[in-house]
């Protein structure tokens, strides 16, 4: 085998160029603006920028953080927000390499394809949804906007990765179990005890849809509450459309867990702000950016996170 040091550094490179992208989605998409025309300029003078001066991390490197033509400061944001993609892309492909090698070394034999094209669907759903959700937190914490662009199309691509991965599924991951301790599981988290009454790859892919809507539609009932006893909005459908799509790409509970650290996180902020008085009752929380905080880590630790907690009921 290849050492796999060079498939990492191959994943930082694309995920820097990706990080580059999705810089131009996040100064762009909040306003409404076309992701492809004008091409990349200066936000202060408008002179369009070079290739030589868009490169990755860089080229901010070499102008220090100025226009080459105006000399007006180039937020820390962009290489920031590169850089932490191109983390992400080597940290999941350093995972999943891990992973694939350890279907290798556990078990060779039936059912090897599946075992390791659910890694490699995996690693990529992890991927991808590492990518809008560094978009969205900073889209959120800037503008208070969580564009559908990224949540709605986010929600459909987590679900059709899904169900590619239904064609991978392994004896008895098939089945829906209705009664038993993970009522929603996800395939991948197979249980044991409890009543199969569903078998069949499209009731996999029916329950995995329940997940998404329930996610959703939580959000949704606590929105509702919130206006109806304080009788003003506390909560915009794009948080309620954000969680969908982490339910999408990482299932029911894995969402849960990236809407317990989020609110908990939100909280922490909103104690902070409050502390040094820059905060009241009517202040605007970004709980979008906590949300998708969350969401990031369940991304990368949900599953043993999930199930050192079951262990513990
Ligand atoms: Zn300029």
């Amino acid at each position: 085998m290849i050492s796999s040091i060079w498939f990492e550094g191959a994943a930082f490179l694309l995920g820097l160029i990706f990080g580059s992208f999705l810089n131009v989605c996040i100064a762009r998409l909040p306003a409404h603006e076309s992701l492809w025309a004008p091409r990349s300029h200066c936000r202060s003078c408008g002179a369009t920028i070079s290739w030589y001066d868009n490169l990755p991390v860089l080229s901010w490197v070499v102008l220090r953080g100025k226009c080459r033509r105006c000399g007006e400061r180039i937020s820390w944001r962009y290489p920031a927000v590169e850089v932490a993609v191109g983390v992400w892309f080597a940290f999941v492909t350093a995972q999943t390499w891990v992973r694939v090698g350890n279907e290798h070394n556990v078990q060779i034999g039936p059912w090897m394809t599946e075992r390791i094209n659910n890694q490699y669907l995996l690693g990529a759903a992890v991927i991808i949804i590492g990518f809008l959700l560094i978009g969205l937190m900073v889209m959120d914490w800037q503008t208070q906007k969580l564009p559908n662009a990224f949540t709605t199309t986010g929600i459909v691509i987590g679900f059709l990765l899904m169900c590619l991965r239904v064609a991978y599924l392994l004896p008895h991951q098939d089945e829906v179990i209705l009664q038993g301790k993970n009522p929603l599981s996800s395939p991948g988290n197979v249980v044991d005890a409890g009543n199969v009454i569903l078998t069949g790859p499209e009731h996999v892919v029916l329950s995995w849809l329940g997940a998404v809507v329930a996610a959703g539609c939580l959000l949704l009932a606590v929105r509702w509450a919130y206006l109806k006893l304080r009788g003003r909005e506390g909560m915009g459908l794009g948080d309620a459309k954000l969680l969908a799509m982490i339910a999408a790409f990482l299932g029911f509970w894995p969402a849960m867990l990236a809407l317990f650290l989020g609110v908990v996180m939100c909280s922490g902020y909103a104690l902070v702000l409050m502390v040094r008085g820059k905060a009241g009752a009517m202040t605007r929380l970004p709980l979008g950016t906590f949300l998708c905080l969350g969401g990031l880590v369940a991304a990368l630790v949900g599953a043993p996170l999930i199930a050192w907690y079951s262990s513990l009921l």
